[in-house]
């Protein structure tokens, strides 16, 4: 776990053009921070900056205090779940989960494997469908088994990009509840993008509103929901 700083971030796109210009936000350690705002305001790129997918082009970011500019993906641990779950097919549930731990072979023993993947399908209620592959598993379910990948990395921050927006409004609500429940009972570090009001309102510590690439405000919803 650990704090992320964003001091004054620029995104400069090829052609020129500023998808971020120049934000700073001080998110403490385990503390859920929303960044919400209009298609194309810059979150997404921001987010990506943060987990190292996308090269920073001015400003300094530090996690847990240490500069990442320069850090490749793999030596940030961070662990971002994606909207379209980026699962692989070929594989079970089991091994979905596990597949991090698996990336640097050797680095965990086969007894750490099974027990971090056995405490994230506890979690998560996966236990009932570690056998079976992706094609077979709800929309729901694919999504726990993505925040499964996040979780057994023991990741320093959590990275959302819209996870729930290709839910239907029920599953949407219930995976809600269940993302802010792993979040207080692991209390590690997150980021969530979303465009959704009620998922903004209801899932953070604070929100950082964005447009057009600028930070207009950060606030918790309370204070957001009681502004004139
Ligand atoms: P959001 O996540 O808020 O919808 P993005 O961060 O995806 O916004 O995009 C911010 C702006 O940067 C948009 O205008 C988008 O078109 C532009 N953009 C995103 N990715 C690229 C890219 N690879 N090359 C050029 N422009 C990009
Ligand atoms: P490679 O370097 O083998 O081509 P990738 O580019 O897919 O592999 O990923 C490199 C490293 O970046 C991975 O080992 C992983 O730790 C990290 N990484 C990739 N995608 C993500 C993600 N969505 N969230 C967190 N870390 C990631």
């Amino acid at each position: 776990m650990a704090s992320i700083d964003v001091k004054n971030i620029v995104k400069e796109y090829g052609d020129g053009f500023l998808a971020v210009k120049g934000i700073s936000l001080d998110i403490a350690d385990g503390e859920f921070m929303i960044l919400v705002g209009p298609s194309g305001c810059g979150k997404s790129t921001l987010l990506r900056m943060i987990v190292g997918l996308e090269d920073i082009t001015d400003g300094e970011l530090l996690i847990g205090g240490e500069r990442m500019n320069e850090k490749a993906p793999r030596d940030r641990n961070l662990a971002m779940v994606f909207q379209n779950y980026a699962l692989y097919p070929h594989l079970t549930v089991r091994e979905n989960i596990a597949f991090p731990l698996r990336l640097h072979r050797g680095e965990f023993s086969e007894a750490e494997i099974k027990s971090r993947v056995e405490r994230a399908s506890d979690m998560l209620e996966l236990n009932d469908h570690l056998d079976r592959k992706p094609a077979n598993l709800s929309g729901g379910q694919r999504q726990r088994v993505a925040m499964g990948r996040a979780i057994v990395r023991n990741a320093q921050a959590f990275l959302f990009d819209e996870p729930l927006s290709n839910l239907d409004a029920k599953l949407r609500g219930q995976m809600r509840t269940e993302i802010a429940r792993l979040q207080r009972s692991l209390a590690t570090t997150t980021v969530y993008v979303t465009h959704d009001q009620t998922e903004a309102m209801t899932l953070g510590d604070r929100v950082a509103v964005l447009s057009a690439g600028e930070l207009q405000q950060v606030a918790s919803p309370r204070a957001l929901y009681e502004q004139p």
